[in-house]
């Protein structure tokens, strides 16, 4: 019987050694949302494959299933980003966008708009070369916001003013509101007017111009706190790649 075989386009977010040469890859692909490949003998001198295996390889897979498992057959790299690769912060940073999109995708569901995200991300801190922590924060948010968590960003939440008076971001109710009228003190991340306009850039301004804006140092450290803290109370957890970046940079400058 023939098996089955299906081309997709993904980028690698995770690759684990197995037995013998043997790897599985989690890839996230535009048509099939997050799916496990096992690309049989990817360690091995003589492989074919092993180029599109790699940790945040985008490349067009053609897939084999047999027994509900997806093999890797062939592989053709459109994007390996070795511009990130080559820096260690930037590799760094990139693992946590990969861990962070792992944790946030959906298997079995159109994820084209994540993709995007991700492959958008890692050419703005590759080739475009824009600042690290803006690019974090704005890729934090977005995120949040197309997996389904957008916060409500456009007026104060309970007293609807459109530009709250010291302004917060509620990180477990997902609203921006003033300080005096709903801050919650365990939840509320303070934002500045530069930082909020930021904010509202990222969730309602054009996706391809996502990284294409710059922010006064304090206002881009608050956007970029309230976009962690934001990330850590809708996921319910941390990250070791974003605590293996940060210790890469006690003392970051921005
Ligand atoms: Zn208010």
């Amino acid at each position: 019987m023939a098996r089955e075989r299906t081309v997709v386009r993904g980028i690698v977010l995770r690759s684990v050694d197995t037995k013998e040469s043997d790897k599985i890859l989690t890839v996230l692909t535009a048509e099939k949302g997050k799916i496990s490949v096992v690309a049989k003998g990817a360690r091995s001198r003589r492989s074919r494959v092993t180029a599109v295996t790699q940790l945040l390889a985008y490349a067009e897979m053609t897939l084999s299933e047999s027994r509900g498992w997806q093999y890797l057959t062939e592989g053709s790299p459109i994007m390996l980003f070795d511009k990130v690769k080559a820096d260690i912060e930037l590799l760094a940073l990139a693992s946590y966008f990969a861990e962070l999109t792992e944790a946030a995708a959906y298997e079995e569901a159109e994820s084209g708009a994540v993709l995007s995200l991700l492959l958008n991300a890692l050419y703005a801190l590759g080739e475009l070369k824009k600042p690290q922590v803006l690019v974090k924060a704005a890729f934090e948010l977005k995120l949040m916001a197309t997996i389904g968590f957008e916060p409500l960003a456009d007026a104060c939440a309970y007293c609807g003013r459109p530009d709250p008076v010291d302004p917060v971001l509620d990180i477990r109710g997902g609203v921006v509101c003033c300080k005096a009228c709903g801050g919650r003190e365990k939840f509320s991340m303070p934002l500045t007017g530069g930082s909020l306009a930021a904010l509202r850039r990222v969730l309602y301004g054009d996706p391809k111009r996502l990284y294409s804006f710059a922010l006064a140092e304090g206002d881009l450290a608050r956007l970029a706190d309230a976009a962690e803290a934001y990330v850590f109370t809708t996921l319910e957890r941390g990250f070791k790649t974003l605590d293996f970046y940060k210790g890469l940079r006690p003392s970051a400058s921005l």
